[in-house]
């Protein structure tokens, strides 16, 4: 279960992958349990029973460290086995099952709103604390039987105090004599009940027959109404773009960790990050939509659906994070597109994967691949089917399989069906390939044509392996600008275009509508140029003890793969380079391997200033601060900017942040003599 741990631990977003619901048989196990939590002695009672059918040996994965008090097969104790966090059960003949199970046991202590990251991950087990309690279903406080994915009816209690949520319906709630009660509902299968409890204020309205809530902490309580409003905006848009929301209610938990979670019917964000102004505009509409995609659709996993992956989180990014800049304006969206690609530069080739092969967010490289790269996909799909039969397919896709699980090539036939295209070739290539397209301008002329106007020769190629790809072309002429789309399916094309005015540039893809492979020499670096690259060596520019433990913990956190060093008076390597430590000593250290200055902040401001470079085409990544203290303020931000060139900080504070321009590249040219021949290479 190590991924799973990794999935909770950053400012990240997460979906369980389900297995395939109903794969048991015909019948869904149902549980109906019972729990008592005490938040303040970690303790939980718990009793369930379990209908299903089944016969003979039948083994339920059950928390290890839990006391089993009575097991029961239609009402009848049985002896059990514990073996490997397993409790086996002879069930004797095959039939229909009630298996109760009661137990008690110990949860561990929530980690503390201040906790580094490796303590929040927590450990597999569930946690429980004053503050915040979390039981994810993946970590077995309830029994898992063969079949994970379940219904049920569960009734929960707590101390007065506290309150308890879960996925399913709310069909009853009660505070009395000292105790809060809930009692949750879900007809719709489930993959394991997730759990949480805290002090909370609870909030409500209702989007139809939706019950919306927030369970807030007291000190962010006033946030809940734009939470709500915001919610409820979601469920309608992806209502009408969808399909009818699928679950009975959404709600928006806060918790101590740090971290945001889509669970089914209701997400799992930090009180941090709860504050934040931006996450109602941006990530709620994230784990709103992943109800639909990751939630009610799961991801089937490779094996079942051939060539699969993880489509769930690139659809979800395309049609909320990309959608909401969609909505801000063209220029905003390509501005992502770009940086999307910019990410995509700076993954080295030895960490590229295809789609199909994506899983799970573990470390950047996942994402720029499984979210960004998927997500484009999304975007070439739109584009070549029109928005219409896009939106069909999207639907055609839900109807077929809510409540099932669903891989890449479910999306294609919902796709062809809705516009009768073969897609083979189109999920091959972007889906099945590992890479992305490479493409470079050739010979360019330009001849002035008496009849047709201005005649521009180019020849377009890219490298193997070869791409089928409709490469936007845009001619600026002095009357303004021309598009054409140029077709290219093998190594090279050459091709005439005919402009009315005299041409003046010539430009591939300007708008960045195709996923590709950026030159790297006309993208400035970024962060990710270096933090991505298993070939960095980290240098730490510092000798006093403090100075080098801040710098030596501010690379472990950025770099994508555990850092590798290399001493300050060894001779700089030929590689990307990673040099963390105090002004005086990096300046030293640039000096000694011939790296000019070139960072353009004004070195004067903040205590800290981190910028990005080349030298002989390999890039470099500069962290330099006024102190240790410094020093040690950026590791908690810094990982946030992977795309950004430079950075000053003052203490955790950004008070500047950018990137180099895009320079003309090859894929650009000037076209500017006047008639006559004018020839480029
Ligand atoms: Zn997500």
């Amino acid at each position: 279960m190590n991924r799973r741990r990794f999935l909770i631990a950053a400012l990240i977003f997460w979906l369980p992958l389900g297995a395939m619901a109903g794969s048991a048989g015909p019948v869904i196990p149902y549980h109906d349990l019972s729990i008592f939590l005490d938040p303040e002695t970690r303790t939980i009672n718990a009793s369930d029973r379990i209908l299903f059918s089944g016969g003979g040996s039948a083994s339920f994965r059950l928390d290890p460290s839990f006391t089993i008090t009575e097991v029961s097969v239609d009402g009848r104790a049985r002896e059990i086995r514990r073996q490997n966090g397993k409790v086996i059960v002879d069930l004797g003949e095959a039939g229909l099952q009630s298996v109760v199970i009661r137990y008690r046991g110990r949860l561990a202590p929530t980690p503390d709103q201040s906790a580094t990251r490796a303590a929040a991950l927590g450990p597999d087990r569930a946690m429980a604390g004053p503050r915040g309690s979390f039981l994810p279903g993946w970590a077995a406080w309830h029994p898992r039987g063969p079949s994970p994915v379940i219904t049920y009816r569960l009734e929960i209690e707590t101390p007065a105090g506290q309150k308890a949520v879960a996925p399913g319906k709310l069909v009853a709630e009660k505070e009395a004599g000292g105790r809060y009660r809930a009692v949750f509902e879900s007809s719709s299968p489930i993959d394991g009940i997730d759990l949480l409890a805290g002090p909370y204020q609870i909030s409500e309205r209702m989007e139809g027959n939706i019950r919306l809530r927030t369970y807030f902490h007291k000190e962010i309580a006033h946030l809940s109404e734009g939470y709500l409003e915001s919610a409820s905006g979601y469920i309608r848009r992806y209502t009408e773009n969808i399909g009818a929301y699928p679950y009975p209610g959404f709600h928006v938990i806060s918790g101590p960790l740090p971290v945001g979670l889509g669970l089914p019917g209701m997400t799992y964000m930090g009180v941090r990050v709860l504050r934040l102004p931006f996450i109602r505009f941006t990530s709620l509409g994230h784990e709103v939509l992943h109800a639909w995609w990751g939630n009610a659709i799961t991801v089937a996993a490779a094996s079942e659906n051939h060539g699969s992956g993880n489509w769930a989180e690139g659809l979800t990014t395309f049609m909320a994070d990309y959608a909401f800049t969609e909505d801000k304006g063209l220029n905003k969206a390509k501005s992502m597109r770009l940086g999307w690609l910019r990410d995509y530069a700076a993954l080295p080739k030895t960490r590229d994967r295809p789609l199909s092969a994506f899983v799970a967010k573990v470390h950047d490289a996942a994402q720029v691949v499984g979210y960004n790269k998927a997500a484009f996909v999304f975007y070439m799909l739109r584009k070549k089917l029109g928005r219409d039969a896009f939106a069909d397919g999207l639907r055609r896709f839900w109807q077929k399989h809510k409540f099932r699980a669903a891989g890449w090539q479910d999306l294609r036939r919902a796709f062809e069906a809705a516009s009768n295209q073969d897609l083979k070739a189109f999920f091959g290539q972007w889906v099945d390939r590992t890479g992305g397209p490479r493409i470079s301008l050739g010979r360019v002329s330009v001849e002035k044509d008496e009849k047709a106007g201005h005649a521009i020769d180019i020849t377009i190629s890219q490298q193997t392996p070869f791409y089928d790809l409709n490469l936007p072309v845009e001619i600026e002429t002095i009357s303004g600008t021309e598009r054409f789309t140029v077709h290219l399916t093998e190594g090279k094309v050459s091709k005439t275009l005919f402009t009315r005015a005299r041409p003046l540039a010539l430009a591939l893809d300007p708008d960045f509508d195709l996923f590709r492979r950026l030159d790297p020499m006309t993208t400035p670096p970024i962060l990710r140029d270096v933090t991505l690259n298993p070939e960095t060596y980290v240098v730490i520019a510092a000798e006093d003890a403090p100075a080098i433990e801040a710098a030596r913990s501010l690379a472990k956190r950025i770099m994508d793969r555990p850092p590798r060093f290399r001493g300050l008076n060894q001779p700089p390597p030929d590689s990307p380079m990673l040099v963390i430590g105090l002004r005086g000593q990096v300046a030293e250290y640039l000096e000694r391997a011939g790296i000019k200055n070139e960072n353009k902040t004004d070195a004067a401001r903040g205590t800290a200033t981190v910028w990005t470079g080349r030298k002989n085409g390999r890039a470099y990544l500069i962290a330099a601060a006024d102190t240790a203290h410094a020093l040690e303020a950026l590791i908690r931000p810094l990982p946030h900017y992977g795309r950004q060139g430079y950075l000053v900080f003052d203490g955790g504070r950004v008070i500047e942040k950018g990137t180099g321009l895009m320079k003309d590249g090859p894929l650009r040219l000037r076209l500017n003599k006047e008639g006559g021949k004018d020839e480029h290479r």
